[in-house]
């Protein structure tokens, strides 16, 4: 069997959706399951609209009729002559207004109600398709991935739980595969007593992973914007060039350093299976993309990342302790508890530096525990830029008009924190 995903861009307006149906028709429709993610911004302005909830704020409801007007739209100019084939949309709608117009639960953590909220961008694109198929004489089959998807209650970031979910998805699907396209969400998964959970912003790659690895599938496709894996962000350079085969540990590695185009968690379980991986356009279906897989050659050119509104935390010991085992454990100790993930570090005999995504609520926190114990200081509005597979050329390149503040070198990938001079 084949997984497909299907992200927001792909299905933001309703020519989008006419356009992602017209993918899954060319394919034979048994043994396909369709993951899908929010439409367009949705889980973005879901985030908005839980905060408020949250806080009660009296723009609630006109946040909320700008995600159901969206909505509505999209079922409007796709609804033909039967429209109320589009009615699980509306019944969702009811079932999250009836969510609004009560207070938070007050024993309820903020992030389990985050969690109800916010996977009702899945659930809303994927019934929205699931009816377009349908209308469109396509049979597919709607399946509420949080029946499936098992995880422990870390909400906003659950922990899947491989063994039940497995169990779940082969049971449930095995037979169903035979019959039609199966439709579900990525993104969303429950715990054992039957709470929504999400699986970690942009988690929908991650779902197609989980099913694909759990189903045994012959490959996953991610259908993107872009043409396949390219070796760095356009938004950022200008020259790309599109990879054409990858390997697993370049994947992983390239996603791990914050490469967006696919989630670092998904490569591992398709690894693991050896099941490859494809990135195709949604807006060239014909071309091949990027295929993901076991090969030989490594990455043929240097691979770009760029991440901004970096800080780099340099902490010098306040006693005359050095930078060791017992200081680092605290360090990471703290970094931890507070949730902050370090894309970078170094350290000397007696100062450890640190690199992270600017974070001021959480900064804020963090930074008066170290200053416990270390000085500090302290450096906003850096990049990090990593390269795998780097020579000095593409270093020079890449330096000009930087200052470089801190440089780490492995063999295959070098990191340059840098300060932008204009
Ligand atoms: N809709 C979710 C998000 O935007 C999950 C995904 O798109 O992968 O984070
Ligand atoms: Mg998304």
């Amino acid at each position: 069997m084949h997984v497909f995903k299907f992200g927001g861009a792909s299905v933001k307006d309703a020519q989008g959706v006419r356009n992602v149906a017209g993918i899954i028709r060319q394919q034979d429709p048994k043994q396909l399951l369709v993951v899908i993610s929010a439409m367009g911004e949705t889980t973005n302005a879901l985030e908005q609209l839980t905060w408020a909830y949250l806080r009660q704020q009296p723009d609630v409801h006109s946040l909320w009729q700008d995600i159901r007007a969206k909505h509505e739209q999209v079922i409007n100019e796709l609804s033909g002559s039967n429209p109320a084939i589009f009615e699980p949309v509306f019944e969702l709608f009811v079932d999250i207004e009836a969510t609004l117009s009560q207070e938070p639960d007050a024993y309820s953590p903020p992030d389990r109600i985050y969690d109800q909220l916010v996977s009702f961008g899945e659930l809303l694109s994927t019934r929205i398709v699931n009816a377009y198929l349908n209308q469109s004489g396509l049979d597919s089959y709607w399946v509420d991935a949080r029946r499936l998807i098992r995880t422990d209650d870390s909400y906003r970031e659950g922990k899947v739980d491989w063994d039940q979910t497995c169990e779940y998805i082969t049971d449930t699907l095995a037979e169903l595969l035979d019959t039609s396209v199966v439709i579900t969400q990525g993104f969303v998964g429950s715990t054992d007593e039957g709470n929504t959970t999400t699986l970690g912003r942009d988690g929908s790659d991650y779902t197609a992973a989980i099913f694909a690895y759990c189903l045994d599938a012959e490959s996953v496709t991610i259908w993107k914007d872009v043409p396949g894996v390219l070796n760095a962000d356009p938004r950022w350079f200008d020259e790309t060039v599109k990879i054409d085969q990858l390997t697993y540990q370049d994947a992983i590695e390239l996603a791990y350093y914050g490469a967006t185009v696919i989630h670092p968690k998904t490569i591992k379980p398709l690894q693991n299976k050896e099941i490859p991986l494809y990135v195709r356009s949604f807006l060239k279906p014909e071309e091949p993309g990027t295929v993901i897989g076991n090969f030989e050659k490594r990455l043929p050119i240097p691979s770009f990342i760029f991440k901004m509104n970096q800080t780099l935390i340099s902490l010098h010991p306040k006693d005359f302790s050095f930078i060791a085992e017992e200081n680092l454990s605290k360090i990471f100790g703290q970094f931890a508890e507070y949730g902050i993930k370090i894309n970078l570090m170094q350290n000397t005999a007696i100062s450890f530096s640190v690199v992270v995504d600017n974070q001021p609520e959480r900064l804020a926190r963090l930074l008066p525990q170290l200053q416990e114990d270390f000085r500090i200081s302290y450096n906003e509005g850096l990049e990090l830029i990593t390269i795998r597979h780097y020579d000095e050329k593409t270093i020079d390149r890449v330096l000009v008009n930087k200052k470089l503040l801190v440089e780490q070198k492995s063999r295959y990938t070098v990191q340059l924190v840098v300060k932008d001079l204009g």
